[in-house]
């Protein structure tokens, strides 16, 4: 594989994986939710509080 597609594919890899950490943990039932979610999936807990 050429250099520059290497230097591609671990930035997009680099990218794949920033996403994975915007993940955060509901602090009512600690389930993982998508960084997309705004309410916890599992416990209806709405992570902007109120
Ligand atoms: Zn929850």
């Amino acid at each position: 594989m050429p250099e520059d597609q290497a230097d591609a594919a671990t930035a997009l890899l680099a990218a794949v994986d920033a996403r994975a950490h915007l993940e955060w943990v509901c602090p009512a039932c600690d389930e993982r939710n998508p960084a997309s979610f705004e309410t916890c999936w599992k416990c209806q807990h709405d992570l902007a509080g109120a």
